[in-house]
């Protein structure tokens, strides 16, 4: 929009009813003018988006995914950024460093603000991936999930674009949901449902059976789908209470015992109050995206290796090095009898020996090569037993030396 004078910024429409009020009595505003944008002020009826708006400050509009061509716009600059970094030239620590502080800050403000196509995310994710492993690896011996776990259920610790998305929009739904006293909570996504707690005042707002009051879950959780068509789905926890106390014989007939001594440990207010919900998973209840983030991950099964990666992840050692480990303690190094299984072409052998099967065992324990090492050292390890595990023995060796 071409602008004359300053003045313009600001367009009044003094005549019309339509438009920003800018003072009791003074003119409407009915467009305001930035650098790159332009606010309309109009009386919503239908509206029909069928445009893009562009964005304004980097911020894309909503209406921004609803055209295919501007999620493939977001896809394009995340691959651009990409291709600038020569992989090649740097370790898989610097990848990964690279990964986690730029690349997952790329989209920062829009995947805060604005639910991402799936597409977008699995773009994103294909991306990272392929940065991180090399694009010649067809097939990355960690998955990208397990990447993206924290570091202490066995991952990286790499963001996860879907669920922090997810996470950052379970904040806004929160705010949204406030001037309607929690009550859009019922529509809002799972994370949210699932981090919800309610604090028991009067017990009227509670629904007995699908909301989180007792446990972390609803009590429909526990009852098994053959018996939940005998339930009242819409009795409250007003419904047990009388006098503000607990309806032990009323709550017997609906529930165990081992569930009702659950219920008689919450205490009830003295006099009735309003119920409370609040979010579970932080001790003050106020809900933090990264509270969210973690919840999403709280079901997710760690590494049976965990404890050792931990003590690994403790050490002072160079990145690269701990990378190296990381994937040794996970059993994924990509020795030459386990690429023999996909690249039939590739030498199985020992290219140190040359004597036997490169496997993660031999490299590291058997190979004279290692053997020599370890003789230089005040360790031992008794590789000679049967069935010898490299981790196994490794994760007892702190053990070992402590005695
Ligand atoms: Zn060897």
């Amino acid at each position: 929009m071409h602008i004359q004078k300053p003045r313009s910024f600001c367009s009044r429409n003094p005549k019309s009813n339509v438009g920003l009020l800018s003072s009791p009595g003074g003119d409407r505003i009915s467009n305001l003018v930035f650098a790159d944008d332009c606010h309309i002020f109009a009386r919503a009826t239908t509206i029909q988006h069928k445009t893009t708006l562009g964005r304004y400050l980097g911020i894309h509009n909503i209406i921004f995914w609803k055209d295919p061509a501007n999620a493939n716009l977001l896809i394009e600059r995340i691959r651009s950024k990409f291709a600038g970094w020569k992989a090649n030239t740097l370790s898989k620590a610097g990848r990964l460093t690279l990964i986690k502080a730029s690349v997952s800050g790329i989209p920062n403000h829009t995947i805060s603000c604005f639910k991402f196509p799936k597409e977008v995310c699995k773009e994103l994710n294909v991306c990272c991936r392929r940065f991180f492993w090399g694009n010649d690896k067809k097939v990355p011996p960690v998955s990208w999930k397990d990447v993206c776990l924290p570091k202490h259920l066995g991952g990286l610790g790499v963001r996860s674009a879907t669920l922090f998305n997810k996470a950052a929009l379970a904040k806004l739904e929160k705010r949204d949901s406030q001037s309607f006293s929690w009550k859009a909570i019922l529509d809002a996504p799972s994370v949210l449902l699932k981090g919800c707690r309610w604090i028991v005042g009067n017990g009227q707002s509670i629904p007995f059976w699908t909301a989180n009051w007792v446990f972390p879950f609803p009590l429909l959780d526990l009852i098994p789908e053959f018996l939940r068509h005998n339930l009242n789905l819409n009795a409250r926890v007003a419904n047990f209470i009388q006098n503000q106390a607990w309806q032990r014989d009323k709550l017997l007939q609906v529930i165990d015992e081992d569930i009702l001594d659950q219920i008689l440990s919450i205490p009830l207010p003295l006099s009735p109050l309003h119920d409370k919900l609040v979010w579970g998973p932080n001790p003050n209840g106020k809900f933090s995206i990264k509270s969210a983030y973690n919840l999403q991950l709280q079901d997710e099964p760690s590494h049976p290796r965990t404890p050792l990666l931990k003590k690994m992840w403790n050490l002072n050692l160079p990145p690269k090095v701990k990378l190296f480990a990381w994937l040794r303690i996970r059993k994924r190094l990509q020795v030459q009898s386990h690429l023999y299984k996909y690249i039939p072409n590739i030498n199985p052998e020992c290219p140190l020996c040359k004597n036997h099967l490169e496997t993660i065992n031999h490299l590291f324990f058997e190979c004279q090569f290692a053997v020599n090492i370890w003789r230089c050292t005040s360790i031992n390890p008794m590789t000679t037993y049967q069935n010898f595990d490299g981790i196994k023995w490794l994760d007892l060796l702190p053990h070992m030396m402590d005695k």
